[in-house]
């Protein structure tokens, strides 16, 4: 069985992408091919991109993926986190990792750190094939990746980012502490994982406050449901749970003071070197803190974010988080006007996409 599939592949930093066919084999027992429908572009692939943190190269990048499946593999098909069974046709949000789920990590609950990890647009092309991210035409899904089948009317624009963003936001917000209401939040950057908190955390009854330098940041903010949004250099109210996702030092080393006694303060927004901390152990001790470090999520986290997604479609924002969508070809012009416009997001398409949404 062969047809013909494209990858975009990444040769390193500061070259181009260069679009590699690839012929479509039979997925293997409990895997599935996935044609992509739209993938977003994810901070993380900016940083990759610019060299600021170390990428795959040569490799396919691009995490954040919706598609539909068109093949599966013999045996029984894969279950979706939400445990349907997954089908030919199914449109589906592909998570970020498949974990081998037998490891000592996968047995504490911890796919995201398995110790036989797998990332998507993360892995060497040597290693991987060409069908390992989302820039490309389709995706070979392996065993072990937290699958969520979504309707075919959610919007491509908060459906394509549930397997990075929207998972990972439902994770933060979980190791905030399980009562948020009429508590006072701290959110630090209004990129797509800021803005998605927010909102999850206003649904909740929290009153949150949104630290971002950015005035349409700010103001897209407000449209997910924050009490308050103010610059970076403004002082927050003090808050119970004080949630970092912009990956500014500041931010960090700023955590301490702005929390409350007995608050708790959840870091997530740093991925790279460059951010020591100077926290004094008494201000931990005395405050009674908290500190969580939450990374990616577990399959439990994108069964919740796809259903809140479901049930907050029709109020979010999509045109405010979504911004152009480049044909696959076009996309090295996408990376950089990911990297230079205001847009929370910019998509990447290889086929028609309805930008009406
Ligand atoms: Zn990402
Ligand atoms: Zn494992």
């Amino acid at each position: 069985m062969t047809a013909e599939a494209v990858a975009m592949v990444w040769p390193g930093v500061g070259g181009r992408h260069r679009p590699v066919a690839v012929r479509l084999e039979k997925p293997a027992p409990g895997e599935a091919l996935v044609e992509v429908e739209l993938a977003t572009i994810c901070g993380s692939d900016l940083h990759t991109v610019s060299g600021r943190r170390p990428g795959p190269a040569p490799g396919v990048l691009g995490h954040e993926i919706v598609g539909r499946v068109v093949r599966l593999g013999d045996g029984p098909p894969p279950r979706d986190v939400r445990d349907r069974a997954v089908a030919i046709g199914d449109r589906v949000a592909v998570g970020i990792y498949a974990a081998c789920g037998r490891c000592g990590r996968c047995r504490r609950d911890l796919p995201q750190k398995c110790e036989r990890l797998f990332k998507y647009g993360h892995a060497p092309l040597a290693e991987a094939g060409p069908l390992s991210g989302g820039y490309a035409t389709h995706v070979r899904v392996r065993a072990g990746t937290p699958l969520a089948v979504v309707p075919p009317e959610l919007p491509a624009g908060l459906a394509a980012p549930l397997g990075c963003a929207t998972a990972t936001a439902v994770a933060t917000v979980a190791a905030g502490g399980a009562e948020v209401r009429s508590r006072n939040i701290t959110v630090c950057g209004a990129g797509l994982l800021g803005l998605l908190a927010t909102a999850m955390l206003a649904d909740q009854g929290a009153a949150v406050t949104v630290v971002d330098p950015d005035a349409g940041r700010r103001a897209t903010a407000k449209l997910m449901g924050a009490a308050n949004a103010v610059d970076a250099a403004a002082e927050p109210p003090s808050a119970d749970v004080y949630i970092e996702l912009s990956g500014a030092p500041a931010a960090a080393r700023n955590a301490v003071a702005r929390t409350a006694t007995g608050g708790t303060i959840v870091l997530a927004g740093t991925v790279s070197p460059g951010a020591p901390l100077d926290w004094e152990a008494q201000d931990l001790v005395r405050g009674l803190l908290t500190v969580r470090g939450v990374h990616n999520y577990a399959p439990a986290h994108l069964a919740e974010a796809a259903a809140w997604t479901e049930s907050a479609a029709g109020r979010l924002p999509v045109d405010a988080l979504l911004g152009p969508v480049h044909p696959l070809d076009d996309l090295d012009a996408a990376l950089q006007e990911a990297a230079r416009s205001g847009a929370v997001r910019v998509g990447v398409a290889p086929g028609e996409i309805d930008q009406g949404r």
